[in-house]
């Protein structure tokens, strides 16, 4: 057991079983959901903290933090009680912050394309510890006025795979939206899948109101299968007939990412197959320049490139948008500053 994963009723079994009066039980929960260590809960009794002390915490700090001199992005480096690493960007809009967290420490996926899974994957987060993500920001940056919040969006897009995480993220997206705790809305939660075909028509039902998003990459099993392993077990059109049950039955355009890599699916005629494939399917295409990763290989495409894919999936009645390009001047894609930072700590040591 570890208090940040525990929800509000737990923490009133908890503090029953330790005897405490009930108003006890809403200040710890209060603090839990301000990101307190035990020691900082100063309206309870001294007996009563060295009580909770005694429960493992399950908490994230901020191990490291580069901010983006061009557009306010942060790039954290988050680290575990177990000394694990794993990264969040806090991203500015005009209306709000999202922070993209992560789900997993690695990734078991093997997208070729992705610095996260180089290695595997380590463990799955808890519920607290993504939560612990979200507090460990709002330490960092407390939101300016009294009642809102710094963080108002999430993308669970960091390292991880959360479809294989998959009770875990339930146990998070209960937690982020209750009424009673941080009340981030659904609907501004998006979570990012590879396409565990299966677990997407459990989400339907155990996280209606949360956006998904699709890494599609390829119009055909045979690109994809190649860029990634997870399509073999479930080929492409189990991935979008998925995609449309869920757009179908919640009424909300589901969203399909597509990283371009240069000379793999950049093509006018890749535009082509993939918008004949999408028609029909309330979607949303979201274009993203390949984030080179050195170890795999794979180049991305122009700005311009990627416009010019945009808008022939436009012509095609496709709505598609080429992704902001974020704190670029801070690090490359997914996974790589986790990677470097533990190079770098490996050989100081
Ligand atoms: N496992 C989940 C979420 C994490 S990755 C998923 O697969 O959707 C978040 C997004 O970043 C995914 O769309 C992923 O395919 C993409 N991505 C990973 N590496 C990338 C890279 N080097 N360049 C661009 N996008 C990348």
């Amino acid at each position: 057991m570890y208090l940040t994963d525990l929800t509000k009723p737990e923490v009133e079994r908890l503090l029953f079983d330790l005897c405490e009066p009930k108003y006890r039980a809403k200040q710890v929960w209060d603090w839990l959901n301000r990101g307190a260590r035990v020691e900082e809960m100063t309206n309870l009794p001294a007996t009563l903290r060295e009580k909770l002390s005694a429960i493992p915490y399950g908490g994230v700090v901020i191990e490291r933090k580069f901010l983006s001199g061009k557009d306010g992005t942060v790039k954290y480096l988050f680290r575990l009680e177990d000394e694990n690493l794993v990264e969040g960007v806090l991203m500015r809009y005009h209306y709000g912050n999202t922070l993209c967290l992560s789900t997993q420490i690695g990734c078991s996926m093997g997208c070729k394309f992705c610095a996260s899974t180089l290695d595997g994957c380590v463990r799955n987060l808890r519920p607290g510890e993504m939560l612990g993500q979200i507090l460990a920001v709002e330490r960092d940056e407390p939101p300016k006025e009294a009642g809102h919040r710094t963080v108002t969006n999430l993308v669970l897009m960091g390292s991880g795979e959360p479809l294989d995480n998959y009770d875990n993220v339930v146990l998070f997206l209960n937690r982020v939206t209750d009424q009673e705790g941080l009340r981030i809305s659904p609907r501004n939660i998006s979570v990012s899948t590879c396409g565990i075909v299966p677990k997407i028509g459990l989400f339907l039902q155990d996280a209606p109101h949360v956006t998904l998003s699709i890494s599609l990459h390829a119009h055909d099993d045979e690109t994809r299968s190649s860029l990634m392993p997870i399509n073999k077990a479930y080929p492409i059109d189990s991935v979008i007939a998925a995609a449309k049950e869920y757009a179908d039955k919640t009424g909300r355009r589901v969203v399909f990412e597509y990283a371009l890599i240069s000379g793999v699916n950049a093509s006018m005629a890749d535009a082509d197959a993939l918008a004949k494939k999408l028609r029909g399917i309330l979607c949303h295409v979201n274009l993203i320049p390949l984030n080179p990763v050195p170890e795999r290989g794979l180049a991305g495409v122009t700005r311009a490139e990627a416009e010019q894919f945009s808008a022939r999936l436009a012509e095609r009645n496709i709505s598609a948008t080429v992704r902001r390009e974020m704190g670029t001047d801070i690090e490359g894609a997914c996974g790589q500053l986790r990677r470097r930072i533990l190079h770098e700590i490996r050989s100081e040591n």
